[in-house]
Parts: C-alpha cells; sequence; structure tokens
C-alpha cells in the first residue's frame, strides 16, 4: 500500500487521468506542494477536527492536510476526472480521506461530520462568494459549525472581506464576514503559482467565528439592509435605506452619511432596529 510520502508527482497524476484544467470548474491548480503545505500551516492545529476541503482536484492540498496531521479529511469534489485522479491518495489515506463527489453549492457540511470542523480550500473562484455566504449563513445559525475558515479567493474578494468602513472596497461582504468573524488576510499567491495561471492574484483569508450576541439579527435582515445600502452606495442613507428612518433616530446615526461610512455595528443595530 502506498504511503503518503511515496505518492507520484502531481503532474503525472493529471496526466495519467487526463485532467486538463476546464475554466468553467474553476479549475487553476496547486501543484507545488511548499505552496499547499503554507495554507496548510496557516489553517492551524488540524488534529482533532473534521477538516472540509472542497473542490480537492489532483490532491495537492488534501495531501498537506494529511501531512500536516489532520485526523480526518472531507473532500468534496465535483468533477468525476478529479475523483478518479484521487485514487492512489485515497489508498495511501485510508480512512482518514473520504472524497465526496458532489456539488458543494448544494451540499450542507454540518450534515456530513461532527463538530469540529474546519474548511480549508482553495475555491472554485466562479462560486467562491455563493459557497462563503452558505457557510456564514451556517456560523449565523451557530458559530461552532464551524471552527475556522481557510479559503483561497481572488485577491480582489479576499480585500472586500477585511475592508474596514471608509474604504472604497468596503461594502456587503465586508459587513457580513465581519459580523459574524474575526477575518484576517493570510498572504497573497501570484497568478504564476497555479496551472494554468488565472488572470489575477489571489489570497488565502482565514476566518474564525465569534461568539453571537443573544439578539442577533436574522442573517436575512443583515443581506436585505447591506443590499439596500451597498446597491446605492453614492446616496445618503436616508434615501437609500428609507424605511430604517425610526433606527437612525433611535441609534443617533446621522441620515446625510453614505453606505460606506456606516460601521459593521451599525449594520448589526439597524438591521435588528
Ligand atoms: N484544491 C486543488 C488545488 O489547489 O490544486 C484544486 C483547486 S481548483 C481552484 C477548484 C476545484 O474545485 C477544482 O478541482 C474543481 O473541479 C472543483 N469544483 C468546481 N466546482 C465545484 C463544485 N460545485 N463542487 C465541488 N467542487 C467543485
Amino acid at each position: 500500500m502506498p504511503d503518503l510520502d511515496s505518492l507520484p508527482p502531481l503532474r503525472e497524476v493529471i496526466a495519467a487521468h487526463d485532467l486538463r484544467a476546464q475554466k468553467s470548474l474553476g479549475q487553476n491548480f496547486l501543484l507545488d506542494l511548499n505552496m499547499t503545505d503554507k495554507i496548510a500551516r496557516h489553517a492551524g492545529d488540524l488534529s482533532g477536527a473534521n477538516v472540509f476541503e472542497i473542490g480537492p482536484g489532483p490532491g495537492g492540498l488534501t495531501r498537506s492536510l494529511l501531512k500536516a496531521g489532520a485526523e480526518k479529511v472531507i473532500a468534496v469534489e465535483y468533477d468525476e476526472r478529479a475523483v478518479q485522479a484521487l485514487g492512489g491518495l485515497q489508498e495511501a489515506a485510508g480512512d482518514r480521506l473520504e472524497i465526496i463527489h458532489g456539488d458543494a453549492l448544494e451540499i450542507d457540511l454540518t450534515q456530513l461530520s461532527q463538530s469540529p470542523r474546519m474548511i480549508v480550500a482553495n475555491l472554485p473562484y466562479n462560486i467562491a462568494t455563493p459557497l462563503l455566504i452558505n457557510w456564514l449563513r451556517k456560523i449565523r445559525n451557530n458559530p461552532t459549525n464551524f471552527q475556522s475558515m481557510t479559503l483561497m479567493f481572488q485577491k480582489e474578494v479576499a480585500q472586500r472581506l477585511v475592508a474596514a468602513p471608509g474604504n472604497k472596497t468596503y461594502g456587503r461582504l465586508s459587513v457580513i464576514a465581519g459580523w459574524l468573524c474575526d477575518v484576517t488576510m493570510a498572504f497573497d499567491l501570484p497568478a504564476t503559482a497555479f496551472t494554468p495561471p488565472p488572470k489575477v492574484t489571489s489570497s488565502v483569508v482565514h476566518f474564525v467565528p465569534k461568539a453571537l450576541a443573544g439578539d442577533a439579527p436574522s442573517f436575512e435582515a443583515v443581506e436585505k439592509i447591506t443590499a439596500a445600502a451597498f446597491g446605492q452606495r453614492r446616496k445618503m442613507i436616508r434615501s437609500s435605506l428609507k424605511g430604517y428612518k425610526a433606527g437612525f433616530a433611535a441609534l443617533g446615526i446621522d441620515e446625510t452619511i453614505r453606505a460606506e461610512e456606516l460601521s459593521i455595528e451599525q449594520y448589526i443595530q439597524l438591521a435588528g432596529s
């Protein structure tokens, strides 16, 4: 039985299974195991958790997660060719690796394992934001649903996720993510680190869910207010957020400011007002 250290190079795995990258599946593979090891390190201690990986592809990051000590990796992959290509790794990893052939957008990860759960993934960029929104919704329901998430995005999306008020990239994602998690930018990866290279730089972002206030508004209420405010970000909030006038008065918020000047806390207070 092969062990994790004697697996063939990823390029050979790709060639043997004809795993040519498909743009429609957001396939930009990381074949340099130093890079995937670095992502696994940034995820922190993997030993006691069920680690979910979305889109293992040829399995570089999967190898790194297993080598970094993950007790169990549950990898969800849509592409049948990649599922086949992961056969050797599956044999080497035994019970520590479970591969699920399916669409990550349709799968509720919290139904697949007990907590603690972590997500570590080089996400397919075409669905990275909807996947993140699904997981943040789960965190709103219960912050212990995920212990942490360590995710690769296009740098432009990563910047939106960590943006502070007043910044031109501050928007819906900054408010929703910053409300529910401590969000930090871990590091950038140049396009040349990937095969094939995407058009843009990528960044790894680390999320740690925060405890939730007892009177926290619903996820839908926060989605609604941020959509209204940032959908008309140049308008004063007295016109973009007409329905929240009573809240402005009660919370002492100046109604002539614009969407990007309201803090995350103010959005959350208004959403619950
Ligand atoms: N983890 C690999 C790596 O770092 O080299 C591959 C990352 S690649 C950016 C994204 C992966 O997500 C691909 O393997 C792709 O087939 C897979 N994928 C795309 N859409 C998916 C979906 N809806 N559900 C699960 N996996 C998906």
